[in-house]
């Protein structure tokens, strides 16, 4: 490629560009695809290697192949009721059939006739499979080459092609060419942003690479080149972020502590050494003049709650009011009745607000509550805070950057706790929350009982109940936890209130109740309650019960499809039990066959450590999907992968405090 013409600028707008006609850059528009780099940034999901192509398969395989060949029959079959096409392709430069010809099929694609057709030659990219004796690709991603493409140098063969996802309305050759004509056409100095990461590296070298490479390594190359600069980007924002809170005086906060000295002597236990450290560094937060902005992490049932309830005190004894968010109802209900239970004989003021609900203590106060535990509702009411002084969030992943900067405005430089029960590795930390510091609970409280995991595929009913009639007998209780779709709540819902009717059969002797997200706060309220005093010993629920509830006396959990769950989730469900003294047991059931749902499974059979399994969890899901996409700019990366690099991790933070370093 030459920069002869190169005149387009990058962020040029390419409706004004004219390089494309209109029924295109509308097609790209409705892709978010709306300048010169918007379309370069789209950077290949895989590549073909069209200088050879892989040699006709002779057998099925799970990897799939590359193929070039000549479309020697084509016809509609008859399939059931729906129709299908089928396509017979035959290696060019081959004669004859047999091995070296493939079946290509598609079912309900009227549109495929018109389009192939015998005589086109064809690169075809799927995995063969057997279908009674004969190879077979169906659906095949598929490209025909068109007279002439061989004869010049070509985009579309003799090379290293990219293959880009799929923008509806414009075909892969097309997408193609017009990323080539962008790059032969953009001025290589309107490219460069913000700041450089590699002064060797010209920023229109890696698009060329990363579109158009002469080898695979230098795909790599440009991905890490760009992966670099996504991580500065990052790191800066959250750099700029954390240097402004440090040029801000807050307050002085906890400098008495007889509340939090009363609430520790009316503890049945001793606080964990974690617990403890945890506490600290928070006091001397606190005390400081700089706002806090401390992110506790700690293991389902390691006692954040504790550990929220002395931040809380803290600020209580300093006259500010104190905001706890929850992501849901149950949570921000079950965090109240906690706070309650401790804080009422301290006669400190707890309320609750959700969308559903607000509630003040049973004590009878005039003032506002000192503690406010809430959902999102807490964003939206102007009233209850007059002095605003310490936030906390729990499952803080949960929430949006805006929606925790929003509730910290509520107060004037409020002190900041996030708190989370996603153990994340420390690369991960320093990059997206690089903006605060980290306080850990690396321990369990003492005394309680071991949890057993077991994986089991296609359990009988008739075993799985006299399981649960063992357990109910000797008095405990039992969760048996469905997942749900979120786009299917309400049939899914109803699917499980269809088992609970089954279970309730099967376990006649016992109540069984259902908990699920169709239902209001009320009903879901009750029936918790009646849950946590046994009047129900059987929960049937969807994955609302995730977090936070807390029944010790519940020590059996079943969870059917349980590959459909994240292990992320998963280990929060098993967090549910093992909170008591007796021996707890966790039932992974799945009916899925492949290798990698029982694999998955078989991490939390083998750790209950959350850090392995977060570990773990990365490497399969990637942290977009674990951390959730509301995470600090995690929606927005595209090289998300390299976040695991712990060497590209270093390097963007050597560059990030060089440019930060230069900044007042
Ligand atoms: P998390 O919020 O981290 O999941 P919680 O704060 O809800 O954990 O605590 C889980 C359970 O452990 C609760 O039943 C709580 O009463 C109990 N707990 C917390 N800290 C201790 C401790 N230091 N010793 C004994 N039990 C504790
Ligand atoms: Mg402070």
């Amino acid at each position: 490629m030459s920069d002869t013409s190169a005149n387009l600028s990058g962020d040029a707008i390419l409706a004004e560009a004219g390089f494309f006609p209109a029924k295109e850059v509308i097609a790209l528009a409705s892709a978010q695809v709306m300048s010169v780099k918007n379309l370069l940034d789209r950077v290949p999901k895989r590549y073909e290697d069209r200088r050879r192509f892989d040699t006709f398969p002779t057998q099925a395989s799970s990897e799939p192949v590359c193929l070039r060949g000549l479309v020697t029959d084509a016809g509609r079959k008859f399939f059931g009721r729906g129709g299908m096409y089928e396509v017979v392709v035959q290696a060019s430069n081959e004669v004859g059939f047999g091995e070296n010809s493939i079946t290509c099929r598609w079912f309900n694609a009227p549109y495929i006739s018109k389009i192939l057709a015998v005589g086109m030659e064809l690169i075809l990219y799927g995995k063969p499979k057997d279908v009674s004796g004969k190879l077979v690709i169906d659906h095949p991603e598929f490209e025909v080459i068109k007279a002439g493409d061989g004869n010049r140098a070509s985009v579309h063969v003799e090379r290293i092609v990219p293959v880009y996802k799929n923008i509806s309305g414009i075909s892969q050759r097309r997408l193609r060419e017009m990323v080539y004509t962008l790059l032969e056409n953009v001025d290589p100095e309107t490219l460069s942003g913000e700041f450089t990461v590699d002064e060797s590296y010209p920023r229109i070298d890696a698009y060329r690479e990363v579109h158009f490479p002469n080898e695979m390594e230098q795909v790599e190359a440009a991905r890490r080149y760009f992966a670099l600069e996504e991580f500065v980007q990052l790191q800066l924002e959250v750099g700029r972020r954390r240097k402004r809170y440090q040029q801000v005086k807050g307050r002085v906060q906890g400098m008495k502590m007889d509340l939090l000295r009363e609430f520790y002597e009316s503890l049945p236990f001793d606080l964990t050494g974690a617990q403890k450290r945890c506490v600290k560094e928070i006091i001397s937060d606190m005390r400081s003049e700089l706002p806090m902005n401390r992110m506790l992490q700690g293991d389902v049932g390691s006692g954040k709650t504790f550990v929220a309830l002395c931040a809380a005190l803290l600020a209580v004894n300093s006259g500010a009011q104190v905001a706890l968010m929850a992501p849901t109802q149950i949570l921000a209900e079950q965090h109240y009745l906690t706070f309650r239970k401790w804080l009422d004989p301290l006669e400190v003021r707890v309320g609750l607000l959700t969308s559903d609900r607000s509630e003040e203590g049973d004590i009878t106060w005039s003032r506002k509550p000192q503690i406010v535990i809430g959902t999102h509702a807490l964003l939206f009411n102007d009233e209850i805070f007059d002095d605003l002084g310490l936030v906390i969030i729990d499952e803080q992943h949960k929430f949006g950057v805006e929606q925790r900067a929003k509730l910290v405005k509520k107060g004037v430089m409020p002190d900041v706790l996030v708190m989370t029960a996603t153990p994340i590795p420390r690369t991960l930390t320093l990059t997206i929350y690089g903006d605060l510091d980290v306080s850990i609970i690396d321990e369990l409280p003492s005394g309680r009982g071991e949890i057993v995991t077991g994986v089991r595929k296609k359990p009988k009913v008739t075993e799985v109940t006299k399981f649960l009639k063992e357990k109910l007998a000797d008095g405990r209780q039992v969760y048996i936890v469905y997942p749900l779709v979120e786009e299917s709540e309400n049939l899914k819902a109803e699917a499980a209130t269809v088992e609970v009717e089954k279970w309730q059969k099967r376990l006649s002797k016992y109540q069984v109740g259902i908990v699920h997200g169709k239902m209001n706060a009320a009903e879901k309220d009750r029936v918790m309650t009646e849950f946590r005093a046994n009047d129900i010993q059987v929960l049937v629920a969807t994955s609302v019960i995730e977090v936070g509830v807390d029944v010790p006396n519940a020590n059996v959990m079943l969870i059917y499809d349980a590959e459909r769950f994240g292990l992320s989730q998963l280990h929060q469900l098993r967090g549910r039990i093992g909170r008591g003294e007796h021996k707890s047991y966790c039932v992974l059931m799945t009916k899925a066959p492949n290798p990698e749902a029982l694999e998955k499974l078989q991490v939390l059979a083998d750790t209950r450590d959350g850090f392995k399994i977060s570990e773990a969890d990365l490497r399969m899901r990637g942290p977009g999907d674990v951390l959730g996409t509301e995470q600090s700019g995690l929606a927005d990366m595209r090289f998300i992968e390299y976040l695991a690099d712990m060497e590209l991790i270093r390097e963007a933070r050597r560059i990030t405090e060089d440019i930060l370093s230069k900044e007042t």
